[in-house]
């Protein structure tokens, strides 16, 4: 690895090559088909951490047990039970530094207490990640970060308008391009990269060098998702736009009208051939995917809901309501909160990922200017990331990789590492 870059090891340049063949056999057919690795072949998917968050989330079978202590797995009254449950789910604290607060002054260059400072001095606290290299360019927030498949560049967007490239080898910024406007998020499926515009989506392919934009909607672009050939993306003024991805004429088709939310939507996730879409309205609503009908609205928030993510048959979401709630699918075919989980400020994001050790960890990103790691399913602390700002942008990359993008538009490349201290691979 070249030094300030972040470059694969060895390991994960398999993965890499892997794809680029992939890429350039199957060309404009393949678009779209890629999104997740559920739709790669098993060898590449048992390898990329994205799979986490790609599982399928069956209708019928509830596995609602594996998330709850032994004891309570015969209970028939499920909220109830669950909700008593939640004491005994209480977080373990693995680690003393987790509990100590990151320092802020430290964080911005000028604490004078040095080493009697009572606070902690490090921008991790706990076991497993390691900081790579921080990329500086942006100077807002951080809306979007993609890393495409096959590519060897990472793309970060921002508030700024700046959508910018990133060499991987280097970790220097190659090209830094202004939108011209606010962009609200980025998504990438296969070789294309979206970018959420206001009124407007960026579209560009990394290997042919198309670009176009796709217009006809109302606000600014703050989510998007993308299963099989449809974007999906989330808008101010309440809509879900959707576009089919056609590739004889190789161009989006539509867009498809959602409509239903009485608030921008702010977060989009998708599985088992549903749409979970999370609102400003309070509102996570569930759509299918073959009819784009809104087949139920969860009301269980008090305020906006900021992140979906989907882990094995359980949908997760995050508010400002300080917390995350998990989600499963009853006999009835209906979606109830199994556990609440609370934190002491508003979640703004949520991600899941696979440590070196092939561990699933929940990070949710709370508006005190950190990132809670948690286990799963136990919900353990086992680690905190510190930021200057609040960070709503985690995505995670292939061969261990974790990128976090912050308010003050600093974006930072972590990597999981084991216990014994050697690099995932
Ligand atoms: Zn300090």
């Amino acid at each position: 690895m070249s030094y300030g870059g972040f470059t694969k090891d060895s390991g994960s340049t398999h993965v890499f090559r892997h794809h680029q063949s992939h890429r350039k056999t199957n060309a404009i057919k393949s678009v779209l088909d890629r999104v997740g690795p559920v739709n790669c072949d098993d060898s590449v998917s048992a390898l990329l951490p994205g799979g986490f968050i790609r599982r399928n989330l069956p209708l019928r079978s509830m596995h609602r047990s594996k998330l709850m202590p032994e004891d309570h797995r015969s209970s028939s009254k499920l909220n109830s039970t669950l909700r008593t449950c939640q004491p005994e789910l209480k977080q373990r604290l693995p680690n003393k530094n987790i509990q100590k607060k990151g320092c802020r002054y430290w964080l911005l260059g000028n604490c004078v207490r040095g080493d009697k400072c009572h606070y902690l001095h490090s921008l991790f606290s706990g076991k497993g990640l390691s900081m790579l290299v921080q990329l500086k360019g942006h100077q807002k927030a951080v809306r979007g970060i993609a890393l495409p498949s096959g590519s060897e560049k990472l793309y970060t967007c921002s508030k700024d308008g700046l959508l910018q490239s990133w060499d991987c080898h280097t970790g220097q910024c190659a090209d830094a391009n202004n939108l011209g406007c606010e962009i609200g998020s980025s998504v990438s499926a296969g070789p294309w990269v979206f970018v959420g515009m206001l009124n407007a989506i960026k579209v560009f392919n990394i290997d042919t060098n198309a670009e176009y934009y796709l217009t006809g909607l109302v606000g600014l672009i703050y989510a998007m998702t993308v299963e099989r050939d449809v974007l999906f993306a989330g808008a101010q003024d309440g809509t879900i736009y959707a576009w089919k991805f056609n590739p004889e004429s190789n161009s989006f088709q539509g867009p498809a009208l959602l409509k239903g939310h009485q608030g921008a939507v702010v977060s989009l996730v998708v599985g088992a051939n549903r749409l979970y879409s999370g609102s400003m309205d309070h509102n996570i609503k569930v759509w299918d995917i073959d009819t784009l009908q809104c087949i139920q609205t969860l009301n269980r928030h008090s305020a906006v809901v900021m992140s979906l993510l989907l882990w094995n048959q359980h949908l997760f979401s995050c508010s400002l309501d300080n917390t995350i709630k998990v989600w499963a699918t009853s006999e009835d075919c209906n979606m109830e909160v199994i556990y609440t989980h609370n934190e002491e400020d508003g979640v703004l994001a949520l991600c899941g990922a696979i440590d070196a050790e092939a561990k699933p960890v929940l990070l949710c990103s709370c508006n005190d200017n950190s990132i809670h790691l948690y286990d799963l399913p136990s919900f353990s602390q086992r680690g905190r990331i510190y930021a200057t700002q609040e960070i709503r942008s985690i995505h995670i990359g292939s061969g261990g990789l974790l990128f976090t993008g912050d308010e003050a538009g600093l974006v930072t490349v972590w990597k999981w590492v084991s216990e014994s201290g050697s690099q995932a691979s």
